[in-house]
C-alpha cells in the first residue's frame, strides 16, 4: 500500500500545532491557585438549617482542593470559604467548570435566596459560554467568608474545577472556549457528511461506520459540554439525561470498532483480535440495552473499561497491521494514539482516579477531530491504492501478455464500440482477421518458445502497419483480429494485403533460427445493421476461404447488402 504524500503529513503537523495554540490560553486560565477551601456536606438538610450554621462543624475537607465531585445521587452541600480576601474590583466570578448535568444552588454571604445555574434548562445562563456555570460575586468575599453551594450532581460523576476570577478573564476564556469547540464539532460534522459522500459515491462500507463514528462522538460532545442547548427542544428532552451521553458514547464505541475491523480488515487478518472486539461491541450493545432498561450506575463502569479493553486492542492490533506490511495502518496508529492516551486520561478521571489538567477539556475532542480527520486520508489513501490495484489488474486483462495486442474480450468490446460508432455517425468499418499458417508445424519443428517468438514478431509486424487508431487483438491461438474504423473494404483489402507481404516478404530470424512463415486472411466491412458478432462472422469465413483457397492469400467476404458507404464488390485473392 502506497504513504500518505507531503501535503497530508504537512495538514496534520499543522492541525496538531492549532490544536496547542488554541489550547495554551485556556491552560494559562486555568491555572490560578485557589484562594478558599472546600469542604462538604454529606447531607441535604433543608438551606434555611445550613444557612443558620447548624452544621458548620459537620462540613469535612474535599478530597481535592478546588474540585467539587458529586458521586451520590441526592444533592450535597459545599461550602467554599475564602483564604484571603476576594476584592470585588475587576467584578469577582465563582466559576465551576465542566458541569455537564450537574446543576448548582449558590447562596452568596448576606442572601436568604440562591442563584441556580445549569447547563440546560432552569438556571440556563446565557450569558457564558457553556464550558462552566459563573456566578457573579459583585461584592467579592472578605477572608474567612463563606459561599453555600447545594450541588445536585444528577447521577452524573464528573470531577469539575472550582476558581474564582475576574470577569474579563471569564469572557477570554469563553471565546477561545466557543472558538475551539464550534473548530471540533464543525470538522467532525463536515468529516461525517464527507464519510457519508463517499460511502454513497463507492458504496465502501467503511466510510459508513466512520460517518456514524464521527455523529456518535458529535453528539457526546454536544450533550456532555452543552452545546445542545442551541436546540432548546432537544436540550430539554436530551441534555438533562445521563442516558443520553452514555447512548452517544455507546454508539461512538459500537460504529468504531466496526470502522477499526473494517479499516485493518481484521476479520481475514487478525481474526482473534476481531473476536475482542466484537466481544466489546457486544458488551456496549448490552450496555445500551440496560442503560435504558434500568439506567444503572455501573453501565458507566464496565462502559468505561470497554473503552480501556479497546484502546489497548487496537494499539495492538495496529501494530501488528503495521508489521506485516499494511502500511495504512500507520495512519491508524497516528490518529489513534492520542485519542486512546486522551481516553484513557478521561476515563481514568471519570473512574475516580484523578483529576486531568483543564486543557484536557479541548484536548479530548480534539483528539476526536484529529483521528477523525487522519482515519479519512488513510482510507482516500486506500481508496487509491485500490484504483491503482484495480488499474493495473483491468491493464492486465485488457492486454494479451505475448503479443502486446488487445485481448479477446478487450478487442471484443472495442470491436463492438467501434460497431456502435459506424452505425451512429454513417462511417464504414471494417475488419480483418487472419491466422498463421501451419503454426502448429512451426511448434513441432522449432519448439514452444520459438514458436511464441514468431508470434511476437508476427504481432509486431502487423502493428507496425497499421493506423494509430487501428486496434489490434489477440483472438485466438494464433489468430489475430485488426478493427480498422473509416476503412471500406476495398481499402481494408489493400491494409490485409501490406500484413500478408509483411510476413511473407522476409523469413522470420530468432536467436540464429530462420524460417518462413505466411498468414491466411479474411477482411469484411460492416453491413447496415450488423452486429459486431455477425461481421467478425463474416470475416472468419472469409479467412476460412482463403484457408481453403491454399493458404498465404486475402479473401473479403462477398455478401454484400448495403452498407454505410458505397463500395466496390472487388474481391481480392491473391
Ligand atoms: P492452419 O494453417 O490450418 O492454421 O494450421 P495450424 O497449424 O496453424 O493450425 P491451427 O491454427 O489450428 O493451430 C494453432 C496452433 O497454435 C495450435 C497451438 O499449438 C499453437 N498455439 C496456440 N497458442 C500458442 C502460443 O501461445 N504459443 C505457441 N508457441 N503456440 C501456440
Ligand atoms: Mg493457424
Amino acid at each position: 500500500m502506497g504513504k500518505p504524500s507531503g501535503h497530508w503529513l504537512q495538514a496534520i503537523a499543522v492541525t496538531i500545532a492549532m490544536a496547542f495554540g488554541v489550547c495554551g490560553p485556556s491552560v494559562a486560565a486555568g491555572a490560578d491557585a485557589p484562594a478558599f477551601q472546600l469542604a462538604r456536606l454529606d447531607a441535604d438538610p433543608v438551606p434555611a438549617r445550613v444557612l443558620s450554621g447548624e452544621f458548620e462543624d459537620r462540613f469535612k475537607p474535599g478530597a481535592r482542593k478546588a474540585v467539587i465531585r458529586e458521586e451520590a445521587d441526592q444533592p450535597r452541600w459545599w461550602r467554599l470559604t475564602a483564604t484571603s480576601a476576594v476584592s470585588r474590583a475587576g467584578q469577582p466570578q465563582l466559576v465551576v467548570s465542566s458541569p455537564y448535568l450537574t446543576v448548582i444552588e449558590t447562596w452568596r454571604p448576606g442572601e436568604a435566596l440562591p442563584v441556580r445555574r445549569a447547563l440546560i434548562g432552569q438556571g440556563m445562563d446565557g450569558l457564558h459560554a457553556p464550558r462552566a456555570l459563573v456566578v457573579p460575586l459583585p461584592d467579592g468575599l472578605r477572608a474567612g467568608q463563606s459561599l453555600y453551594l447545594r450541588v445536585d450532581g444528577r447521577g452524573a460523576s464528573v470531577p469539575m474545577r472550582v476558581a474564582i476570577q475576574p470577569e474579563a478573564e471569564v469572557h477570554r476564556a469563553d471565546l477561545v472556549h466557543v472558538a475551539w469547540r464550534s473548530a471540533v464539532l464543525v470538522s467532525l460534522l463536515v468529516l461525517a457528511v464527507l464519510s457519508l459522500g463517499f460511502w454513497i459515491g463507492i458504496r465502501e462500507r467503511s466510510y459508513a461506520y466512520l460517518m456514524a463514528t464521527l455523529l456518535a462522538q458529535v453528539g457526546y460532545l454536544a450533550t456532555m459540554g452543552g452545546e445542545l442547548r442551541v436546540w432548546p427542544a432537544a436540550a430539554e428532552v436530551f441534555g438533562t439525561d445521563p442516558r443520553t451521553v452514555r447512548l452517544f458514547a455507546l454508539l461512538a464505541i459500537i460504529a468504531g470498532n466496526f470502522f477499526i475491523g473494517s479499516y485493518l480488515e481484521l476479520r481475514t487478518r487478525q481474526p482473534r483480535v476481531q473476536r475482542i472486539l466484537d466481544g466489546c461491541s457486544l458488551a456496549a450493545a448490552v450496555l445500551l440495552a440496560v442503560t435504558f432498561a434500568l439506567g444503572a450506575r455501573w453501565v458507566s463502569l464496565v462502559g468505561n473499561v470497554v473503552v480501556l479493553v479497546i484502546a489497548g486492542t487496537v494499539v495492538v492490533a495496529t501494530v501488528r497491521a503495521i508489521r506485516q506490511g499494511f502500511s495504512t495502518a500507520r495512519l491508524l496508529l497516528l490518529s489513534w494514539l492520542p485519542l486512546a492516551v486522551m481516553v484513557t486520561l478521561r476515563v481514568g478521571e471519570l473512574l475516580g482516579g484523578w483529576v486531568n489538567p483543564p486543557w484536557m477539556a479541548h484536548a479530548l475532542p480534539a483528539a476526536m477531530a484529529f483521528s477523525g480527520l487522519v482515519v479519512t486520508i488513510g482510507l482516500a489513501e486506500q481508496l487509491q491504492q485500490l484504483r491503482r490495484d484495480r488499474d493495473h489488474a483491468s491493464r492486465m486483462a485488457s492486454y494479451d501478455a505475448l503479443t502486446g495486442a488487445s485481448s479477446r474480450p478487450a478487442i471484443e468490446e472495442q470491436l463492438k464500440t467501434a460497431v456502435r460508432d459506424a452505425h451512429r455517425l454513417d462511417r464504414p468499418l471494417s475488419v480483418v482477421f487472419f491466422d498463421i499458417d501451419r503454426f502448429k508445424q512451426i511448434n513441432d519443428v522449432h519448439g514452444h518458445r520459438i514458436g511464441d517468438q514468431c508470434l511476437r514478431i508476427i504481432a509486431l509486424r502487423t502493428r507496425n502497419r497499421l493506423r494509430t487508431y487501428d486496434q489490434m487483438g489477440r483472438y485466438g491461438g494464433d489468430e489475430l483480429v485488426v478493427v480498422l474504423p473509416d476503412t471500406e473494404q476495398h481499402e481494408a483489402l489493400g491494409v490485409a494485403e501490406n500484413l500478408r507481404s509483411a510476413v511473407n516478404c522476409r523469413p522470420l530470424s530468432m536467436d540464429g533460427v530462420v524460417l518462413e512463415a505466411s498468414l491466411s486472411i479474411g477482411v469484411a466491412q460492416l453491413q447496415q445493421g450488423e452486429t459486431a458478432e455477425q461481421l467478425l462472422e463474416r470475416a472468419d469465413a472469409a479467412l476460412y476461404a482463403s484457408k481453403a483457397a491454399g493458404r498465404d492469400r486475402v479473401s473479403g467476404s462477398t455478401r454484400i447488402t448495403g452498407t454505410h458507404k458505397a463500395l466496390p464488390t472487388k474481391e481480392v485473392v491473391s
